[in-house]
């Protein structure tokens, strides 16, 4: 166990930080229903009370992001890219504070909170380099003398809607290839995290005045539920990407499909690894460890399920377990700190409930399952769990914002994936396996149905580079690396007649 920190350490801390990063809101508003109290889950205690946007507010914001679209969409997307580049550096500069702040309001441990601002490093990288390969296509047309090709064209105001275990990183996967494309950005991070969302940006106000670019391009909304719904209704919203819970996003797509918006979800996840007889068992241990426990569990990308094949089980179950005690929890902000808190009590009732349904659906405890209650009585911090179950129930499908995992055993490999399969989030998912035809198998179109599938790592962790994002209940999106830029821009189809014919296509005469 990690030595507690004191609330004033905390509060100190985070005041300097912010004067560092150049945030200047009022802190200290008077608390009322109209203020978000920002606090931190090591303490439990508050750190900050911020003015809430109204739908008047919100509004203004996204007026003069109109606005600024006017302009920026006909700046060269290189010159573009100039902004993402001085972005990148400031967050070079700032990534100790940033990172400090990622964990002391959502609770990451160190190398995660500077992990997550390195993230937000890495895609500017990209964006910079994006902003000079936005290509279209050349189109082979049926008619003699003409050329058609496709052209990419900015879209317009992105709004952002993020979650709170990854409060900086999200906006910037948005925000950095919105900006390239062309786009200008509002953000509603999560109420949760709201002085992470002041810090990002005072350093986004910098970078746009270093680079001599109207600052209008990217604003924040600090606000809650309500403020992220005014931004879902403005039909001047032309895509809403929403990163949150699946609940958040049956509630915000049919609003946004009905003023026929363009939404982007990246909801809930409910991954599982497979682990078969060939299986590494030490890498595989190694990987289960950190996807499982790490971020105290509060990744969307967490793994939750253990798929293992019964000859190893018990094995692998008794590594896990052991790996589990030598984990220390405590202070995110100690250097050896492995599993921080839970974000609030509503996280900590939703572990408490779940361990309940498990053991009442025939489940036993193997590991963990408890409240490490030294941390005072507003701070939640809980045991890494391991649960082993007789089969896949209600519970095991739902999604516990929790370090829980829950081992189920199977026999043939047919019967792992379609257990795999048998939830309804599809995000990130895993195998481990030294065997390649069980790999493969798994890749293939009758393996994983999610949209992230690996083979000997965890379903945890993702690169910028690749394109991010998950199927069915985790709403299909895709943000990030590849060609995920594509969703923050609209297609414009063009055929050119160069000749001094008139010919119609599929043959079609009209004289
Ligand atoms: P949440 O759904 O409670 O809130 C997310 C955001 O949505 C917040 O900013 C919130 O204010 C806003 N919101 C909620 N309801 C809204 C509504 N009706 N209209 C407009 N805005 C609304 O989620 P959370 O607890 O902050 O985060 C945890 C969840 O997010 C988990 O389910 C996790 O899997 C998911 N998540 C998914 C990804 C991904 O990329 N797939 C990444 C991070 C988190």
């Amino acid at each position: 166990m990690s030595v507690p920190v004191t609330h004033d350490d905390v509060s100190v801390r985070t005041r300097a930080i912010l004067a560092r990063l150049g945030v200047d809101a009022d802190l200290d508003v008077p608390r009322s229903h109209a203020s978000i109290v920002a606090r931190s889950p090591i303490t439990g205690g508050n750190l900050a009370s911020l003015r809430t946007a109204d739908a008047s507010d919100v509004d203004a914001v996204v007026a003069d992001a109109k606005a600024a679209f006017a302009e920026w969409s006909t700046v060269p997307a290189p010159v573009r890219g100039g902004l993402v580049r001085e972005l990148g550096e400031l967050l070079r500069e700032h990534k100790d504070d940033l990172g400090a702040l990622v964990s002391i309001e959502a609770g990451k441990i160190v190398s995660e909170g500077l992990g997550e601002v390195q993230e937000m490093i890495d895609i500017c990288d990209f964006g910079v380099g994006l902003s000079r390969q936005l290509y279209g296509n050349t189109i082979a047309t049926e008619r003699p003398g003409h050329r058609m090709m496709e052209q990419w064209h900015p879209l317009g105001v992105v709004g952002v809607i993020t979650a709170f275990n990854f409060p900086v990183a999200v906006w910037s996967w948005n925000a950095v290839l919105a900006l390239v494309a062309g786009d200008t950005v509002v953000w509603k991070p999560s109420e949760k995290t709201p002085l992470t969302a002041l810090g990002v940006q005072a350093l986004f106000e910098r970078a746009a005045a270093r680079a001599g670019v109207n600052p209008a391009v990217a604003q924040l909304i600090i606000g809650d539920r309500a403020s992220g719904q005014a931004l879902v209704d403005d039909p001047r919203v032309a895509l809403l990407s929403a990163t949150g819970s699946t609940r958040m996003g049956r509630a915000v797509a049919p609003r946004v499909a009905e003023r026929f918006g363009r939404v982007l979800l990246e909801l809930g996840g409910n991954n599982a690894a497979i682990v078969t007889p060939s299986a590494d068992l030490d890498l595989t241990t190694r990987g289960i460890v950190f996807s499982a426990a790490g971020t105290a569990g509060q990744r969307c990308t967490t793994l939750r399920r253990v798929i293992a094949h019964s000859s190893i089980a018990d094995e692998l179950v008794d590594r896990i377990a052991r790996a589990y005690d030598t984990l220390s929890i405590g202070s995110p902000l100690n250097s050896d700190t492995l599993v921080g808190p839970l974000i609030d009590a509503p996280a900590f009732a939703g572990f408490q409930k779940a361990v309940d349904a498990a053991v009442a659906d025939g489940g036993t405890v193997r590991a963990g399952g408890a409240r490490v209650d030294e941390f005072g009585e507003y701070a939640y911090y809980v045991q890494p769990t391991v649960i082993t179950m007789p089969a896949q129930t209600d519970i095991v499908k739902h999604e516990t914002f929790a370090p829980i995992l829950y081992v189920l055993t199977y026999d043939t490999l047919d019967e792992a994936i379609a257990l795999h399969n048998d939830v309804p989030q599809g995000l990130s998912s895993s195998i481990f396996t030294t065997d390649l035809r069980e790999a493969e198998r798994f890749l293939s179109v009758a393996g994983s149905d999610c949209g992230i599938a690996n083979v000997n790592i965890g379903p945890s962790g993702a690169e910028i580079g690749g394109a991010f994002g998950g199927e069915k209940d985790t709403g299909g999106g895709r943000e990030s690396g590849s060609d995920a830029w594509k969703s923050y821009m609209r297609r414009s189809t063009n055929t050119v007649n160069y000749s001094n014919e008139l010919p119609l296509a599929q043959g079609v005469k009209f004289t």
